[in-house]
């Protein structure tokens, strides 16, 4: 079973998209309306893709809830929320395409909740100046994934489920396709292309309390570095502040921010609304300073101040952690969500089933009668890839990167929703662009067969292992090292800490090993994720260093304030003679009209 000259399945394709969750899925969309032959490997089944736990919403201008919406509000929320770090003119391109993405998601066939006047309602999330996310119910990621499902499908796209990308090919400079397994039988499966778009999503997996799926393992992010790409925005990571911290199996599942949307308050153990107490100096023009004035926006909005409850995400769990830090948490080490004393049991149950049933089933509370125990979990790769932002093209040609890898449009944090809107106007724009790209390539690509046997070997060699290392107790040993090292708060020496235990793993990993054969086998498909664990693991500890201050979503304890030196530079990582380094890079100058958006007040 372990030979490597053995046959392998290959196949040939304009373009080959590798990951099949709304990024993914549009692109292949777009791609196939160029006239290009597509092909869409996923690791998991189709219709499985992460994207499919998403929950709120997607952000969208289409001012249906509040008129005076648009896409320049949109755009500054977007820059301010990710504290001007962002690509501006991805905040610009995603602000002005996300309503007629989501008009035309609603065209194939998805159906979103409704106002009185049969427009697609609007939600509250954070950050955003406006009711502004599109959702069904708590399970908008299930409707758009299925939309986009039948539309990819009824296109006549070439789809192959669950098989594991290991490396990327090239030709030179230039991608030329990818390498990887069937995760059923373990057959070798290459896939020729003239362009790549890398859409295979987050990184939560490393670490231990995560609202991610199994299949966040950041399996692009080290193709796309190992390929010679640029990250940036790496120490950048988003933990989310509501995620249940009770009990301990299900710890790190995601609370939706629309129970706060919806009219839910965060709550210390004595009671306290204690988000008033955390407004930063950024956000005081706009957000209620008293409970009088939160409470009015939240019954009726007529006052334009919004409350601190819906402070970005980076602001409310810094604040959910020093409250717990102080001796204010709850009992299982977390704060207070209260929904079931502010609004009624049916239109709870009516605007978060999934919420009802999560905790209902997982933590036997009735969320209708009782406050939720929640506290921050990790979330989302708030950057990732570095790319264009009109054609989504990475520094290597042939590779292109959209949605959850990609970095670039949220700067220091992502706003709740912008990720779908992402998704949808990125990944629209990569089928394009890598379709283009495909057009213009001549001749058929080509690789050398020594490239695609040192692939094969690489993926058999944890059946050579030289010692007895257990994947799934490697991979928990890593998640105890960035859980606690690398997470929410950080500091030199923790992450140079890190650092050290990273290159331990590193050297222990010839040692995994792992039993039985190529079928059906869990623990070698774990093995292999290992390598792009610790090599991810490393860019955003690496980038976490180079960052001396806090901003964003992340938040160093020895410097604890925003240091004017880094307000305009991004962290890019890069892999160069096999090392791992970073820099420090002014971020793109912004055009004198849209700065002037951003100083406007509201
Ligand atoms: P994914 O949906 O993660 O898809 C990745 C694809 O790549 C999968 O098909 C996977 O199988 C494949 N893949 C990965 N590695 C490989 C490999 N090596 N070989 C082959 N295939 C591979 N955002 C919002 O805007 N609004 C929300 O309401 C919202 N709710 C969320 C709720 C939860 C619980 C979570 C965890 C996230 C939520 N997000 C939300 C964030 C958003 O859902 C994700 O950022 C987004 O879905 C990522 O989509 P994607 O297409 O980039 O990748």
């Amino acid at each position: 079973i372990l030979m490597v000259q053995e046959q392998y399945e290959t196949h040939e394709h304009d373009l080959l998209i590798i990951g099949a969750g709304g990024a993914g899925l549009r692109a292949a969309i777009e791609a196939k309306t160029q006239g290009v032959s597509v092909g869409l490997i996923s690791k998991s089944l189709l219709g499985k893709a992460h994207t499919v736990m998403a929950e709120g919403g997607i952000a969208a201008a289409l001012g249906n809830v509040y008129p005076e919406d648009n896409w320049q509000v949109h755009f500054r929320d977007t820059m301010r929320g990710g504290k001007m770090l962002n690509n501006w003119r991805m905040a610009q391109l995603h602000a002005q395409e996300a309503p007629e993405r989501v008009l035309e998601l609603e065209r194939w066939g998805a159906v979103f909740d409704r106002t009185k006047d049969g427009l697609i309602l609007q939600r509250d999330f954070g950050g955003h100046r406006y009711a502004r996310l599109a959702h069904v119910g708590d399970r908008t990621g299930l409707e758009m994934l299925r939309t986009l499902q039948q539309h990819a499908v009824a296109q006549g796209i070439e789809v192959y489920m669950e098989c594991t990308v290991t490396r990327l090919l090239k030709d030179g400079d230039r991608v030329v396709g990818a390498f990887g397994y069937r995760r059923s039988t373990g057959q070798f499966i290459v896939v020729m292309a003239k362009a790549v778009i890398l859409a295979t999503g987050g990184i939560g997996k490393l670490w231990k309390f995560t609202s991610n799926s199994w299949e966040c393992t950041g399996n692009g992010t080290m193709l796309a570095v190992d390929a010679g790409a640029d990250l940036i925005d790496m120490e950048s990571y988003q933990f989310h502040p509501t995620g249940m911290v009770w009990p301990p199996s299900v710890r790190g599942t995601l609370v939706t921010e629309g129970v706060r949307g919806d009219g839910g308050t965060l709550r210390n153990s004595s009671g306290e609304r204690f988000m008033f107490r955390y407004i930063p100096e950024f956000f005081k023009a706009e957000t209620a300073d008293n409970e009088a004035e939160a409470d009015r926006w939240y019954t009726d909005k007529k006052v334009n101040r919004r409350t601190p409850d819906l402070l970005p995400r980076d602001e409310v769990a810094r604040a959910i952690n020093s409250e717990v830090k102080a001796g204010r948490g709850s009992p299982h080490g977390g704060v207070f969500l209260d929904i079931a004393s502010r609004r009624p049991a049916d239109y709870i149950m009516r605007r978060l089933p999934s919420m009802y049933h999560q905790f209902k089933e997982l933590a036997g509370v009735d969320i209708t009668k009782e406050p939720m125990e929640v506290g921050p979990t990790a979330h989302y790769m708030n950057g990732g890839i570095r790319v264009d932002a009109d054609t989504t093209a990475t520094a290597v040609p042939g590779l292109f990167a959209a949605g959850e890898v990609a970095g670039g449009l949220h700067g220091g944090n992502r706003l709740g929703g912008n990720a779908l809107s992402d998704l949808l106007v990125f990944g629209r724009r990569a089928g394009q662009h890598a379709a283009l790209y495909a057009k213009s390539f001549s001749g058929a690509p080509t690789v050398d067969t020594g490239q695609l046997d040192a692939c094969a070997r690489e993926i058999l060699m944890p059946f050579e292992g030289k010692g007895a290392e257990n994947p799934h107790a490697f991979h928990a040993e890593l998640q105890e090292t960035m859980q606690p090292l690398v997470g929410i708060i950080r500091t030199e020496t923790e992450l140079q800490e890190a650092l050290v235990q990273l290159e331990q793993y590193r050297k222990r990993l010839p040692q995994v090993r792992v039993e039985g054969g190529r079928t059906y086998n869990p623990g070698w498909h774990a093995a292999l994720d290992l390598y792009a664990m610790l090599t991810v693991a490393e860019c955003v500890t690496r980038s976490a260093l180079e960052r001396k201050e806090s901003r964003g979503g992340h938040t160093r304890d020895d410097y604890p304030a925003a240091d004017p030196r880094f307000a305009s530079v991004n962290v890019v990582v890069r892999k160069r003679h096999g090392a791992i380094v970073t820099a420090l890079e002014p971020t793109l100058e912004m055009p004198e009209d849209l700065r002037q958006l951003l100083q406007e007040k509201g």
